[in-house]
């Protein structure tokens, strides 16, 4: 032998030992469902996952059990979080928001031998009980509650259940390919697919947007994950804050602008990541109360894109940087962050802006390209767009339950998105291959239009969507939601676009709406308006 390294696991209970023995008082702080406010440290998330693990073993659950989690960003829930995986069971997040029938189908595709669920979620489990096949402990994350174990009769209480646990307990020495999490897609067609994440592909990925080039995340930093832990696993932040050692604010159910503005202004959060229409709420009550979010330096905006007016009234307004990013729940999730390289850093302020208006490019780890119909990769010259697919240590390969893997002949997996990527790396989506509008054989960026139209203060929300035309197939049409208290009219949101998009690319109509469905993750559900509104141009013809 010519000599040897050290070969370890790279294992997520590693993760929560790192925490608790290097970081021991840094603070984690949790918005309780009740609203009061818990304080508790990485020392105590570490030796409560050790003896949930030991507790959940106890309840006969074995490695390769699924867990599952219906809840908030929480303490409990990431105690929960730690000892799943830690133990070698899975931990499966299961997202509130989706309709009871898909929350059902989930379950039992999953086969969820245990579900944990916050107070907000008993009318739900209350109600789907009886469908839910596989599910033999319903564990509430609180302590005892009269009106609780009345409705839900062998239901175990959170607070008791870790008191059984053994504090002697040590984590099991597992294979790094064990899966330690499952996510399902938010499924905006056809039934949702789980994602399956192992050990070693949490733990990359963990490194991998930990990076300066990535989230840029150390000790230094009190984050606030306000993207749900079931929404693509908080885009890794709880794993990613326990291997830097950063104080975690968790927001509970306080998710609308107030408390989250509440929240950043008395944690002094310096760092906060959501999905846009958090942002949109947070910057109306911002506005409103007059805070300068004083601490905060930077924010992670992705699951949709974002459009250019807010990332230019944070860096305008609050000396806020964003850093847009890209992912998927099959790619862990991040795929791409927008950080600058050294050669950008005295660029003219236009180009500056312009630069980190895209999702940014990928961290090691993660490799990109675009390819046209056939599947022959295209050039990465900024301009060329093509259908995206990439591969790396924490893409999907097969998804949860399937036989066949699900990659290209040639191993790339195909995101759905359209984009172009620059000599650098530097991607920047223009849809969804689905909703991309298709005027008389051209592509027109829903994404494009969408940043336009919100762009005019009178405009909450838009969606850009290809409407049925007699003679080009489809045009584009906005629907828009207006801001509170604005009259913006057709005429005023069309002038927006004549000097930022080419004269064909100008929608034809506007159409105003109350509301504009979201899907379960917060992205707007265009389907739904195609039913709705796809008919619109036709009907104004006649
Ligand atoms: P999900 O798996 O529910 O997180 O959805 C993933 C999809 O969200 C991607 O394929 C994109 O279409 C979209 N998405 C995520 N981040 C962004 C972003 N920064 N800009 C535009 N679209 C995004």
């Amino acid at each position: 032998m010519l000599g040897a390294m050290m070969k370890q696991n790279l294992l997520i209970s590693d993760l929560i030992e790192h925490a608790g023995k290097y970081h021991a008082d840094t603070a984690i702080i949790s918005r309780e469902t009740a609203g009061d406010l818990n304080t508790t440290n990485w020392a105590d998330v570490a030796a409560s996952a050790r003896k949930l693990s030991s507790a959940l073993e106890n309840l006969g659950l074995e490695q390769g059990d699924r867990v599952a989690t219906l809840a908030w960003n929480n303490h409990r829930h990431l105690k929960i979080w730690f000892a799943v995986s830690g133990g070698g069971m899975v931990c499966h997040t299961l997202n509130p928001r989706l309709f009871p029938e898909q929350f059902i189908f989930i379950c039992n595709d999953a086969a969820d031998k245990a579900i944990f669920f916050d107070k907000t979620f008993m009318p739900l489990i209350t109600g789907a009980r009886e469908h839910l096949r596989t599910i033999k402990h319903f564990i509430y994350m609180g302590g005892h509650d009269a009106e609780v174990a009345a409705a839900l009769p062998g239901v175990v209480f959170f607070d008791d259940l870790i008191l059984g646990g053994s504090d002697d307990y040590t984590w099991p020495d597992l294979d790094e390919d064990t899966p330690c999490s499952l996510c399902y897609t938010s499924g905006t067609t056809g039934n949702p697919k789980g994602a399956l994440y192992t050990n070693r592909s949490t733990m990359l990925h963990t490194f991998a947007i930990s990076l300066p080039d990535c989230l840029n995340l150390s000790s230094q930093e009190t984050i606030l994950p306000v993207v749900p832990m079931f929404h693509a696993n908080a885009w890794g932040i709880p794993y990613a804050a326990a291997m830097t050692g950063a104080k975690l604010v968790m927001p509970g159910p306080g998710l609308d602008g107030d408390s989250l503005v509440g929240l950043i202004d008395e944690q002094q959060v310096t760092l906060a990541l959501g999905v846009p229409t958090i942002w949109m709420m947070l910057l109306a009550s911002a506005e409103k109360s007059g805070s300068k979010l004083e601490t905060l330096r930077r924010n992670v905006i992705g699951g949709s894109a974002a459009a250019p007016s807010m990332i230019a009234a944070f860096r305008e307004k609050y000396g806020c940087e964003t850093i847009h990013a890209w992912g998927m729940t099959e790619t862990s999730p991040v795929g791409t962050a927008n950080q600058i390289k050294g050669k950008h850093l005295h660029l003219e302020d236009d180009a500056m802006v312009n630069l980190r208006l895209g999702q940014g490019r990928p961290p090691f780890g993660i490799d990109l390209r675009i390819v046209d119909e056939t599947g022959k990769p295209l050039p990465h010259d900024g301009k060329t767009e093509g259908a995206l697919q990439c591969r790396g240590h924490w893409v999907v390969d097969t998804y949860f339950g399937n036989e066949s893997s699900s990659l290209t002949k040639d191993g790339w997996f195909d995101t759905g998105d359209v984009s172009t990527i620059d000599a650098d790396g530097y991607m920047v989506i223009r849809d969804r291959t689905k909703d991309i509008i298709k005027s008389g054989g051209e592509w027109i960026s829903s994404v494009d239009l969408e940043g336009i139209a919100v762009s005019h203060p009178g405009v909450a929300m838009a969606a850009a969507i290809g409407a049925k035309h007699p003679k080009w197939d489809e045009r584009p049409i906005i629907i828009a939601v207006k801001a509170d208290g604005a009259e913006p009219t057709e005429d005023e949101i069309i002038a927006m676009f004549a000097d930022k998009v080419a004269k064909w690319q100008i929608p034809d109509a506007v159409v105003f709406t109350d509301a504009i469905p979201l899907n379960g993750t917060g992205k707007m559900l265009k389907n739904k308006l195609r039913e709705k509104f796809g008919d619109t141009l036709v009907k104004r013809m006649t």
